[in-house]
Formats: C-alpha cells, sequence, structure tokens
C-alpha cells in the first residue's frame, strides 16, 4: 500500500514513512493510493492470543482490519504482537464496549484507556509502532503537536516509554480542563514537554503546521507528528466502527462528537471499506463550523468560543481535508487551491452536484450548545444512573435530535462516547450533582506535582524551546 497526499505534490511514500511524517511535504495530508475492502466479517477473534486482561481479542480484530494499510512494511506476527501490547493497557477487555442505554440507543464506550479519552485507542498503537520502526531504523525523532485537551495526555502516555521519541504538545492557556492539564504536566520522563499558550487552540494548530511548514527547521528537528492529521491515528479508529457493528448485528447510524473530524472520518473510510453504516451525525458544540457547512454548502470560519466540551473548541476541523480530497475526485491541486483560499477568505464553497454525491444522505450536521449538553447528561443521569462527560453528551443530543429528521424511529445509533466523565468533573456535577470519581491508578492524580512552561503565541519562542529539547 501506498500513500499520497490531498494537496498533490509530495512524493508517495510507504506506511512506515507515513507514521514518521505526519505532515506531508507539500503541507498535505496523507491518505492510501485506495480503500481496501474489509470483507472477513468473521472468524479472526477466536484465534487471538489470550493476555490477563482479555483485550487480546480486540487487538487480534485489529491487527486483522488494518493489514491491508500497512501493506508488507511490518511482519503480520509483529504487528499482531504491537496490537497486543497497545491494547493491554485498556481496563476493558471489550476495549470499546457497546453499552445500550435505551432502545435503538447505544454507546459505544471509548475512554477505559489510560487517559480516559478515545485517543488513546490510536495513541497507544502509536507509540509502539514509533518504537518499533525507529528503532530498526535507528533513528530520534522530535514529536510536536497541539492539544485541545485529550490529544496531549494520551500522546505522552502512548510515547513517554519510547526510547527514541522527544515530544513537544502546545496547549491553549486555561482552555484545558485541570485533570487534562494534570495528565500532560504530570508526567515526568524527560523526553516529554508539556507547554502552555498564550492562545486558542487554532493558535497551538498554527503554530506546529508553521514548524513543519519551515522545512529547514523539520530537517533539523527531525519533527514528527502524532495529531489526528497523522493518517495512522485515522487508521486506528477505524477499527471500533467494525467491531461495534459485530456486537450489534445490525446496521447503524454512528453519532461522533467532532472537533478536528478525524474520528468521523475514520467511520466514513470504515464505510469505504465495507462496513454497514447508514450515516453520520456529526456532533459539534457551539463551535459549528461543521453544522453550518452542512446548512449551507459554505464553510466560513468564526472565532472560538470556549464550550463545556473543550476538546471541540476548534473551528478549523483539519482532517476535513481528507474528505474533501475526495470530493474534489482525489485533484491534490484542486484541493490545495480551495485550502489556501479558505485560509486567505476565510470561506470555501462546495458545489451542490458534488456536494449532493458526498455529503448529502451520509452526513447530517448538529450542534449542541452547554445547556443542551448539560440537559442530556441530567436526562440520561434520571433516566438510567449514569454518568456522561460533556462531550458524549453533545453526541448523543445531535443523535436524539436527528431522529424524525434524517432517520426513522427505530433506526439503531451509536453515540461515541468520546470521555471518561471523571475527566470534566466539573460540568458533570453542574449537570447531576454528582461528583465522578476518578479510576483507581489517577486517584492521586490531583495532588502529583507539576512540571508547567508557558510561552507567548509566537514561533520564534517555540521554535527556541522544541530546539532547546532535543
Ligand atoms: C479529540 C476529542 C474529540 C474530537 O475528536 P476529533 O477526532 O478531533 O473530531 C471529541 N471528544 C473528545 C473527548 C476528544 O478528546
Amino acid at each position: 500500500m501506498r500513500y499520497i497526499s490531498t494537496r498533490g505534490t509530495a512524493p508517495e511514500i510507504g506506511f512506515c514513512d507515513v507514521l514518521l511524517a505526519g505532515l506531508a511535504r507539500d503541507g498535505g495530508l496523507y491518505v492510501p493510493q485506495t480503500w481496501p475492502k474489509f470483507n472477513e466479517l468473521s472468524g479472526g477473534a477466536a484465534h487471538a492470543p489470550t493476555n490477563s486482561r482479555g483485550t487480546a481479542g480486540y487487538a487480534h480484530r485489529a491487527a486483522s482490519i488494518m493489514a491491508p494499510f500497512i501493506g508488507d512494511e511490518i511482519d503480520p506476527i509483529v504487528f499482531q504482537q504491537l496490537c497486543v501490547n497497545a491494547y493491554s493497557t485498556f481496563r476493558h477487555p471489550d476495549v470499546a464496549p457497546l453499552v445500550e442505554i435505551a432502545p435503538d440507543e447505544y454507546l459505544l464506550e471509548l475512554f477505559h484507556g489510560p487517559t480516559l479519552a478515545f485517543k488513546d485507542i490510536a495513541l497507544q498503537l502509536v507509540g509502539k509502532l514509533f518504537d518499533h520502526v525507529l528503532a530498526q531504523r535507528n533513528e530520534r525523532v522530535m514529536i510536536v503537536g497541539a492539544t485541545s485537551g485529550d490529544t496531549g495526555g494520551a500522546a505522552f502516555d502512548g510515547v513517554a516509554s519510547c526510547r527514541n521519541v522527544d515530544i513537544v504538545m502546545l496547549y491553549p492557556n486555561n482552555r484545558v480542563s485541570d485533570v487534562q492539564r494534570r495528565q500532560m504536566t504530570t508526567v515526568m520522563s524527560p523526553n516529554v514537554h508539556a507547554v502552555s499558550v498564550d492562545g486558542t487552540f487554532d493558535d497551538c494548530q498554527d503554530l506546529v503546521k508553521a514548524m513543519f511548514n519551515d522545512q529547514k527547521f523539520r530537517d533539523a528537528n527531525q519533527l514528527s507528528a502524532v495529531n489526528s492529521i497523522n493518517w495512522v491515528r485515522v487508521m486506528a479508529q477505524v477499527v471500533y466502527y467494525f467491531t461495534a457493528l459485530e456486537k450489534l448485528g445490525d446496521s447503524a447510524v454512528f453519532s461522533v462528537p467532532t472537533g478536528n473530524f478525524g474520528n468521523v472520518l475514520a467511520g466514513w473510510i470504515a464505510k469505504q471499506m465495507g462496513a454497514s453504516i447508514d450515516g453520520f451525525v456529526v456532533a459539534s458544540n457551539t463551535n459549528d463550523i461543521l453544522t453550518r457547512f452542512f446548512e449551507s454548502q459554505q464553510m466560513t470560519a468564526n472565532d472560538v468560543v470556549a464550550t463545556l466540551s473543550p476538546s471541540m473548541d476548534i473551528q478549523v476541523s483539519s482532517n476535513f481535508e481528507r474528505l474533501l480530497f475526495e470530493m474534489n475526485n482525489r485533484d491534490g491541486a484542486a484541493t490545495a487551491k480551495q485550502l489556501v483560499d479558505f485560509r486567505k477568505a476565510g470561506e470555501l464553497s462546495v458545489a451542490p452536484n458534488v456536494y449532493n454525491k458526498w455529503i448529502t444522505g451520509v452526513f447530517a450536521g448538529y450542534r449542541c450548545d452547554d445547556e443542551q449538553t448539560l440537559a442530556t447528561m441530567k436526562d440520561v443521569y434520571q433516566k438510567s444512573a449514569m454518568l456522561i462527560d460533556p462531550h458524549t453528551a453533545v453526541g448523543l443530543s445531535a443523535a436524539r435530535q436527528s431522529v424524525g429528521v434524517n432517520y426513522p424511529k427505530g433506526q439503531s445509533i451509536v453515540t461515541l462516547a468520546t470521555a471518561h466523565p471523571a475527566k470534566f468533573p466539573d460540568a458533570v456535577r453542574r449537570a447531576t450533582g454528582q461528583t465522578p470519581k476518578l479510576p483507581e491508578h489517577l486517584a492521586d492524580l490531583m495532588s502529583r506535582p507539576e512540571r508547567i512552561v508557558s510561552l507567548p503565541n509566537s514561533l520564534k519562542a517555540v521554535q527556541a524551546f522544541v530546539t532547546g529539547c532535543r
């Protein structure tokens, strides 16, 4: 399997180079040359090796679903073992359990990993892959990234024990929760650096993009990325759409709380591969650029506002570029022009025939403000004594809004539960009066010492810091 850039001019490369590169040289994102079909809808798991927590069944399944994306670059037995190791850190034997909360209404719980957000599912594997590939090549990389809250902790946990990786994560000052910040600042491994930037998440993301686009700096520092622009993140997320459908034994609509569009894109890829998905509800908080796009076929950027679901406080959804590339019939030059124009004018529109072909009947966008988020959390607590986190609540609210509009009553809808409620205790308390407990391995998180670095929103300052970390 070879990979091409969404902007059309970067050279074609294989899986291991895609893993290490993150962003393509032409500023685009890597996608596989073709979408493979996955037909093996039974078997596999039965032959899985076991481990103490029983997560090997999921790991084995994951290895076979992802196999076509890796091609012959990693030995299949080695890759399977990397998956087993990656998912051995999860606290639930199913890794991603499916829970029915009402008739036809399900949550796919993606928060049983070490840092309590769905990002662990990809980043635990990414850490194992980095270690494997870098040891083989005898190379060292500097991962730089931006986090709206959850990527940072998940990436640190994934790579803290990697021998050949340094990592710098930028996060927006005062816009991540205390738990999220502490999951970064309390990691004491010397190769791991959390940096608070005086700006928004989009500012942090722009700083990272600028570092990647500075070719001299990029090469001198061996830059690498684990943001959801990294193909391997998206690839690892394709898996749970398949496993959820297998558990359900039926087709389904997925409602996905969305920020950078990575998680929902992974679902769209599963659908291209043959998963029986009836459609996607793209759930946004008040930062609703995608909802407005689905309403008007026009993308216009607004300022970011802070909400109760901070991991979705994003206006420019970077992974949307991969879908746009498909909508342009994989024309990289057209995609590049559209995105450069969007940067300049803050506006991007799609022709009605293109929109109808790719979006209509596949994606429906809904927004959910803080008040609706709290009401949904409260409703779930009252009806099923369950605590859900604010991001999951945005997804569930959107799913409920779509029933009777896009989908008939009786349609199975699976909402992705993207974070553990204890990651956002203040919002949970406001909605339900209950304080969710952190799992045992994090019980003392709030009293651990922190290591904090603060920098201005300045490319120069951030580049100097990164250089000093190597
Ligand atoms: C990152 C994150 C999201 C958004 O996911 P995208 O792939 O960026 O769309 C939603 N919920 C939680 C809890 C997250 O951490």
